[in-house]
């Protein structure tokens, strides 16, 4: 039985005055708030879903629902992959989608002020127009950056500019009391203190609600250039990476691809952009990469040392994309991905581990080694520079829940391989609750009493994001 009140016709009329016409309820709310991009993780539909423009109207919002014991889920664009965004309880879904200005740019301080609510892609658009980069660049740009803040999402440029958290210098943020907190400042060190923001960032609704947020951007590249290297083999592929990535040549990119996700990924697209093979030989694993730098003559260099590498690794032979045309189809397969395999099979699970980059090798030979003791097939595709992979789970026609019962043994096995080599549990898509109790195992119980602890200081009713990160109800 929950430990919740459900929304009153009272606290509906109090939602109603607090964001006029914003309010849907019942049968007005649209199928699409009971799921994020991985069902699996089960589906709840909210009670109420507010759509909210301002910190006010979150406020108004988060004290009502405390004052009724109603739960809260906060939800961006509901792209997210561990079900963080589901509400398991029911209660209120608190939409930022409306929340989307960007609000101002400090040129001279290289910062921009946006709405929780504002996509990726509009920001990367907008900075764009005036030179600047937002280096964060997780694979969906659909999604809001209040989203990307709250899970730290990763992404292709992490291995050159770093995750999600490296741009965040302050936020606003409404406590589940609806208090409004200023975490962080336009600065660019400090050491003042428990970093309340950096709990913030990353906590995955579970702490706060974030309503604005003040962001790094960089003067953006001159040039980008990037190279496919073609493989026979897999383990001399992944057996590069960590050589990439000591030759000092900084790749803003580097991914790792198997034949069988790429050529899927091509049917998606129904455009056929990485060659099959090579003089005889399949080509069964590729490198992506991509430099990016302020010379064009410097850049050919980078890329003919990171040639050499690749080559002397054991690629068969490296395609430059040096063209804009080349360069958009080979990261247009590439983004696809997540896509290519939705649209192949009935049901989907992910685990998107984090390993130390030399051990990328040893992960990816077991990982194939278990996958033979299931009915399903594995799927496998990462980032490779900073070490995270992301290994999907496909049903196709197996029923759901043989399935569901193979899947959990296999995802056991692949969190607990990835902890005894040094890696986390997510690398970027976080928690939420689909992966609860894979952190749970390998924090352990100090750190998940900590973590509790912290839940229960900034929102001791637990009605924000219950079921989350740390605390099952
Ligand atoms: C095709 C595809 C590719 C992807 N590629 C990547 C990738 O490369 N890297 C990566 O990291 N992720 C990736 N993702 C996952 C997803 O896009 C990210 O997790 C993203 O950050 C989620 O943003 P969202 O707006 O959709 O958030 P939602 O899914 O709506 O929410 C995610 C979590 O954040 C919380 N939340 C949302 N907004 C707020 C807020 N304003 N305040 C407090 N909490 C909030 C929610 O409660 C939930 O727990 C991918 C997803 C897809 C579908």
């Amino acid at each position: 039985m929950s430990c919740y009140q459900s929304v009153t016709p009272e606290l509906l009329q109090a939602l109603k005055e607090a964001v006029p016409g914003r309010v849907f309820s019942g049968p007005e709310i649209n199928e699409d708030f009971s799921h994020d991009e991985m069902p699996i993780y089960g589906k709840a539909m909210p009670e109420a879903v507010v759509e909210v423009r301002t910190t006010q109207e979150v406020s108004d919002v988060l004290r009502l629902c405390n004052q009724y014991n109603v739960p809260v889920t906060p939800r961006g664009a509901g792209t997210g992959l561990v079900g963080g965004a589901v509400p398991l309880y029911g209660g209120v879904v608190l939409s930022t989608v409306k929340m989307n200005q960007i609000l101002s740019y400090d040129l001279e301080n290289l910062t921009v002020r946006v709405q929780a609510g504002v996509l990726l892609n509009d920001l990367a658009e907008d900075a764009a127009k005036q030179g600047l980069l937002y280096p964060p660049d997780p694979g969906e740009k659909f999604a809001t950056l209040g989203g990307n803040v709250s899970t730290n999402a990763g992404g292709m440029r992490a291995v050159k500019y770093g995750a999600t958290r490296d741009y965040v210098l302050a936020v606003t943020a409404v406590l589940p009391s609806g208090e409004v907190l200023e975490l962080g400042a336009p600065v660019s060190k400090t050491s003042s203190g428990y970093s309340l923001l950096h709990l913030m960032i990353g906590s995955e609704g579970t702490l706060g609600v974030i309503t604005e947020m003040t962001l790094k951007l960089i003067s953006a590249p001159k040039e980008t250039i990037s190279l496919v290297a073609l493989y026979e083999s897999l383990e001399d592929c992944v057996a590069t990476v960590p050589q990439l990535m000591r030759s000092g040549l900084q790749p803003q990119a580097l991914e790792f691809m198997e034949r069988e996700i790429v050529r899927l990924s091509e049917r998606y697209l129904k455009k056929s952009t990485f060659p099959q093979n090579h003089q005889g030989s399949q080509i069964n694993a590729y490198l992506l990469v991509t430099f990016d730098g302020e010379d064009e003559d410097a850049l050919m260099d980078v890329v003919e040392r990171a040639s050499e590498i690749a080559l002397e690794a054991g690629a068969l032979d490296i395609l430059v994309a040096d063209t804009p045309q080349l360069k958009k189809d080979a990261w247009a397969a590439r983004s696809s991905f997540l896509e290519a395999i939705e649209a192949d099979t009935k049901l989907l699970d992910e685990c998107d581990v984090v390993v130390p980059v030399n051990q990328i090798a040893g992960y990816v030979a077991f990982i194939s080694q278990i996958s033979e003791d299931y009915d399903f097939a594995v799927k496998r595709f990462g980032h490779a520079g900073d070490g995270n992979l992301h290994i999907y789970a496909c049903s196709n026609d197996m029923e759901p829940q043989s399935f569901q019962e193979q899947v959990k043994s296999f995802m056991e096995r692949a969190y607990q391989e990835a902890v005894r080599l040094g890696g986390q549990i997510s690398g970027e898509h976080g928690i939420g609750h689909g992966k609860l109790d894979y952190l749970a195992q390998a924090a352990g119980p100090v750190a998940m009493e900590l973590m509790t602890g912290i839940k229960g200081i900034f929102d001791p009713n637990g009605i924000l994001n219950p079921g989350k990160v740390c605390r099952r109800i």
